[in-house]
């Protein structure tokens, strides 16, 4: 039996997937069983943000596994606390809490805003509610797909868990009018990731701290997907100037082993306390090595400076493709609208032809991984161009 058949004779079948079976992956191809290699502009859904099997970060991993694997939280570790203090140092937050997702991380965020609000205004003021866009993507748990503001993902699993409000994205006087004194929270994504790439306005992402600052509303972003660097910026709060009261990481930081991080700032980083929440592998030792390697090489401003740059040139080449009608996003974080083709066809015939890209909505989502060379992103495209005409 082959594996793909072995394959489904055991696990659900809860995805559409290509039948490919990767064994190995090396600088940003991956190698499947049969031998064909493939140019991987998905990174596993931009978890491999140094791409496959990086030294360094393979080394991390390994030399972590061979020391001690798990303590459970009971005790300390020294990855963790080294991991803790360079994320804080790289993003201004001074405490974090950690998962193994991202909706383990947006979890925290929920949980943390609902208790800021029954801490401070008691629980009579049922100042529950959090405000989140229409589009959004926040996960897959109940209260994560709750939050999610797409009609589609509220079906089989009722009920739902109370308490979200949908707003429209890049729409101020829609989100004013559902605010009230029962709503303790509005979360965003800077860029909707799997709501098909949308980036949000500046003016709106500055209308939203404004009236959440006047309300004492905690504002949450969701950087799952567009943290670790993959904008440019290790946050994309940096490039909209503004520090979310939680911020929320997890695909690529990482680099490809299970991690969430829920960051808060001095307002919400005392809010749960002994006892309140708590993750049997939060903060695994191997996850903890892995993201220091990774953050240690991202945060980097020169390899910044290089993922904006990168960014950039994907664009000019998109851009003199004839079937691109435009491309959205920021950094290495891309949409691509079709004039004609359908995006899922494209992605299909690009794995035909060696090279992995993923959808988003309407558009080819790129993620490729934040140290691909030029030499790479020009042997993908041409694939890319091929497929298209
Ligand atoms: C992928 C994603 C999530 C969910 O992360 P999981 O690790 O699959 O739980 C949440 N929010 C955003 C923005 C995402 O892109």
């Amino acid at each position: 039996m082959s594996t793909i058949e072995r394959f489904n004779e055991h696990v659900m079948s809860t995805y559409g997937r290509y039948p490919l079976v990767l064994e190995k992956g090396q600088g940003r191809s991956a190698v499947s069983e049969d031998g064909r290699e493939y140019i991987d502009f998905g990174s596993g859904i931009g978890t491999n943000s140094l791409g496959y099997c990086d030294e360094d970060w393979a080394d991390a991993v390994c030399k972590q596994a061979r020391a001690v694997q798990h303590t459970s939280n009971y005790y300390y570790t020294k990855v963790q606390a080294d991991f803790a203090a360079k994320l804080s140092e790289v993003t201004g937050y001074d405490k974090m809490f950690f998962g193994n997702s991202g909706a383990e991380a947006n979890e925290c965020a929920i949980k943390i805003a609902r208790k800021y609000s029954f801490d401070k205004y008691g629980r009579d003021a049922k100042r529950y509610n959090i405000i989140t866009l229409v589009n959004s993507f926040h996960g897959r748990t109940l209260a994560t797909l709750s939050a999610t503001g797409q009609d589609t993902f509220h079906n089989y699993f009722f009920p739902f868990l109370e308490g979200f409000i949908y707003a429209e994205a890049n729409n101020i006087d829609d989100l004013r009018s559902k605010i009230d004194n029962t709503v303790c929270a509005v979360m965003i994504e800077f860029v909707q990731g799997e709501g098909g790439v949308n980036p949000l306005d500046k003016s709106f992402v500055d209308g939203v701290f404004e009236i959440c600052a006047e309300k004492d509303i905690l504002v949450i972003a969701d950087e799952v997907q567009t943290g670790a660097g993959r904008t440019g910026t290790f946050l994309t709060s940096e490039q909209y100037g503004v520090k979310p009261n939680i911020t929320t990481l997890a695909k690529g930081v990482a680099g490809g082993v299970p991690v969430g991080i829920c960051l808060a700032d001095e307002k919400c980083s005392g809010v749960l306390t002994k006892g309140t929440h708590g993750s049997t592998f939060g903060g695994n030792p191997l996850a903890c090595a892995g993201g220091l390697a990774v953050v240690n090489k991202v945060s980097g401003k020169d390899f910044l400076g290089e993922i904006k740059e990168k960014g950039e040139y994907f664009r000019k080449k998109l851009g003199e493709m004839s079937e691109v009608e435009g491309v959205d996003g920021l950094g290495l974080m891309l949409g691509i609208r079709l004039k004609t083709k359908d995006a899922s066809e494209v992605c299909g015939k690009c794995f035909e032809n060696g090279l992995l890209v993923l959808t988003a909505k309407n558009k080819l989502r790129l993620l490729p991984p934040l140290n691909i060379t030029y030499d790479e992103i020009d042997r993908g495209l041409e694939i890319l161009r091929r497929v298209m005409e």
